[in-house]
């Protein structure tokens, strides 16, 4: 069996009024991610770990911001099509580590229900999808509440 490892980050900017959803998990907020998508960062660093775990390329490449087939998209369809190109080449998801950087709201409540979506989408059980969150202590753009960023590790399988 052979093992290869992905790393994988996003950021968005944060403005009034826009659906903040995180983890394939819609967050009652004032705020929400500025995207061509549904401004899921946490999922698109998922996808871009997956992607390089494999050396595809990144989302960007995949799932081009200028395509109107993108537009708004729930990004788990996204994370579902990296599934399918990782599968379709022999591989499988071992385990996923994903951390997230947002000053507020508390991201803790909603934690199980990301776990359990995203296991869903890849189709592997919860305990191999972890998902924590920090705030940025109040310091730079994250700890102004003017942004949310997430990084990502992967573990594949053949
Ligand atoms: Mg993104």
């Amino acid at each position: 069996m052979e093992y290869r490892t992905g790393l994988g980050y996003d950021i968005h900017r944060l403005e009034e009024g826009l659906q903040l959803v995180l983890g394939g998990v819609h967050i009652p907020h004032t705020k929400g991610c500025v995207a061509h998508s549904d401004g899921d960062a946490l999922i698109h660093a998922l996808c871009d770990a997956m992607l390089g775990a494999l050396a595809l390329g990144d989302i960007g490449q995949h799932f081009p911001d200028n395509s109107d087939e993108f537009k708004g998209i729930d990004s788990k369809i996204l994370l579902a099509r990296v599934n399918g190109m990782i599968k379709a080449k022999g591989w499988h998801l071992v385990n996923a580590d994903v951390m997230l950087l947002l000053q507020k709201p508390k991201i803790a409540p909603y934690v199980p229900q990301m776990r359990a979506a995203l296991a869903e989408v890849l189709g592997v059980e919860i305990d191999r999808v972890s998902v924590k969150a920090t705030t940025n202590e109040g310091l730079g753009p994250i700890g102004h509440e003017e942004g949310v960023a997430a990084y990502a590790t992967v573990l594949l399988a053949d």
